[in-house]
């Protein structure tokens, strides 16, 4: 792998709830693969709190081979969200946001096999500590998978084991210390615990 490379604001509802105007096409920046983290199955994941907010989104995410999706996982994509607030007002990158440690959490991946013939039409969903805080289908965003491929094709070399992951749904929202993340699409069910280094 070389790269995780993310989509903003594919979902319009999203883009609607962060009031923020609409791109004509779906936002993409990187993460570098050491901010990448796949928890054992209630395993633990250690976030630096004391740095603002941290909000999730839920995401659909691509494994790549020969720019083909070979697999799919439910990540996801963390924001130090006022950090990233005070850069956008600022009009400067805000890159540093999204890429501390841990910051791209993963389940394990399974197969294109393993999925419906119509895992875009098939529901994914975050739970928090037993309550629902985001789902929806990869059908609902602006740019489904064969148009992703093809545009973060234009910009960045895919390399083998490339991840991609595809943007958020409505719903993004704070994660504190202790809670229980659940992440569920098809057939993954995976969770795990949000920690403190104490
Ligand atoms: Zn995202």
């Amino acid at each position: 792998m070389d790269k995780i490379i993310c989509l903003g604001k594919n979902y319009l509802e999203h883009a609607h709830e962060m009031r923020e105007e609409t791109p004509d096409k779906p936002v993409l920046f990187i993460k570098p693969p050491s901010v990448l983290i796949e928890p054992k199955e209630n395993g633990s994941v250690l976030l630096p709190w004391g740095r603002g907010a941290i909000h999730h989104e839920c995401e659909v995410v691509f494994k790549l081979y020969k720019k083909n999706i070979i697999g799919l996982g439910l990540g996801l994509d963390l924001t130090l969200r006022d950090l990233q607030k005070t850069l956008k007002e600022k009009g400067h990158p805000w890159e540093i946001s999204k890429t501390f440690k841990n910051s791209a959490i993963v389940t394990p991946i399974k197969g294109l096999r393993d999925f419906p013939k119509d895992w875009q039409d098939t529901p994914f969903s975050l739970r928090i500590n037993g309550e629902l805080r985001q789902e929806g289908c990869l059908s609902q965003a602006r740019m489904k998978a064969d148009e992703i491929i093809h545009y973060i094709n234009e910009f960045f070399p895919l390399q083998d084991g490339d991840l991609v992951f595809t943007g958020t749904p409505k719903g993004v929202g704070p994660l504190q210390v202790g809670d229980v993340v659940e992440l569920t699409y098809g057939p993954i069910s995976h969770s795990f615990r949000l920690v403190d280094l104490g």
